[in-house]
């Protein structure tokens, strides 16, 4: 600031101007701060989670994004301490095709949820690197009221990469939030690919969302999918669309009695609902508590996270072995000489591959 020079007594006067601003902004100090600020250590990575801090939360599943080798790690420690406090919480998967109004829904959802006290995760699984036809979690601003509530926390997919690397790492975020003290978790995924499996494998129910135009939906949902589902929201029954909704509730109900009955004994249940008036919303909420109530009571609600977590253990042993074998040097540069005789009918594509492996075998008993 310039100073009053009053007493001065000189023709050039210094005139009291306005405070100027500092030569480096603000913002670009405190980037640079943080950016030296050392890596928290493990417990105050576990602390913090356990303590609700989001902004360590957040950290800590940057971590478990990143593909940084000491990221990993550390991620990997973390998740261990975090265990033990994981688990206290309803898993719901939610799916749908893009537009049936999934990120409209979860608002209203989730606002309801929160409003009677829970703490709410918000996950998504999006594989397609590509984020522009109907991208999920991409744009927060379609969650306005949540993505500003301090029960709820937002967290887009992990960006690009396999399914199954996907899947894990989701799966990890899911353990983080549990010890952060997030008693819902919501995974969304668009209905229209493999990922709604990935989502099956780590929820407790499984909820597909519809339109009410039923006879194009049954053509551009997989039955896989329908089988999966715990219940159908038909969405949109608002305005001119009730009757037709539930209309088209009618005929899921029908569809639903040709599957064969359900491991857990639940039989999905098929509602209306609109994001936007809200009706039936409450109700949807209802039948969950249902579900996890009865399958609670005849011990399913456990199996199914044993079987879940017997299984990612599965999952991961291959997704590792294959890594280590194709990222293996030797193997890279085995492959398109064997290739190259496979096609041109040298040997069989079974001889090909057993030689592969015997060629594997040995790099790795050496
Ligand atoms: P997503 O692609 O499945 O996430 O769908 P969005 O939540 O982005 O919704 C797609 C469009 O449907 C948007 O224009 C929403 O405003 C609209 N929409 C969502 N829910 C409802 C609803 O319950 N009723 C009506 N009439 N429109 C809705």
């Amino acid at each position: 600031m310039t100073e009053k020079r009053e007493n001065y007594k000189s023709a050039l006067k210094v005139q009291e101007g306005i405070e100027q601003p500092s030569s480096l902004n603000a913002d670009y100090i405190n980037k640079m701060k943080a950016a030296r600020q050392p890596v928290l250590s493990l417990d105050e990575f576990v602390s913090g989670i356990r303590a609700g801090n989001r902004t360590i939360l957040s950290k800590a599943i940057t971590l478990i994004e990143s593909s940084l080798n000491e990221h990993h790690k550390l991620a990997q420690e973390i998740i261990e301490k975090c265990l033990p406090f994981a688990g206290n919480s309803i898993r719901i998967g939610i799916t749908g095709v893009p537009g049936v109004g999934k990120s409209t829904f979860i608002e209203a959802l989730g606002k309801h949820i929160t409003n009677i006290g829970h703490k709410l995760a918000v996950l998504a699984i999006d594989p397609s690197s590509e984020r522009s036809k109907g991208s999920i979690l991409g744009d927060k601003t379609r969650m306005e009221e949540l993505a500003v509530d301090p029960n709820a926390f937002i967290r887009p997919s992990p960006s690009a990469g396999s399914l199954g690397g996907v899947a894990r790492k989701t799966r990890e975020i899911i353990i983080l939030c549990e010890a952060a003290g997030f008693n819902t978790i919501f995974v969304e995924t668009v209905g229209v690919g493999q990922s709604e499996t990935a989502v099956h494998s780590m929820v407790d129910f499984f909820l597909l969302l519809m339109l009410s135009n039923a006879g194009d939906e049954l053509q551009g949902i997989k039955r896989g999918i329908m089988e999966m589902a715990d219940a159908i929201a038909i969405n949109k029954a608002d305005g001119d669309n009730i009757e037709k909704a539930k209309l088209a509730m009618a005929q899921y109900k029908n569809a639903l009695h040709l599957f064969p009955p359900t491991d857990s004994g639940w039989i999905p249940q098929v509602a209306t609902c609109s994001a936007y008036t809200r009706d039936g919303i409450a109700g949807l909420w209802d039948i969950i508590m249902e579900y996890v109530a009865y399958t609670k009571a005849n011990s399913y609600f456990s199996l199914k996270r044993q079987d879940q977590s017997k299984n990612i253990m599965l999952e991961t042993i291959n997704d590792f072995l294959k890594d280590n074998f194709y990222s293996n040097k030797t193997i890279k540069s085995l492959i398109p000489l064997v290739q190259e005789e496979v096609l041109s009918d040298k040997i069989s594509s079974y001889m090909a591959a057993q030689k592969l492996l015997e060629a594997y075998y040995k790099i790795i008993n050496k």
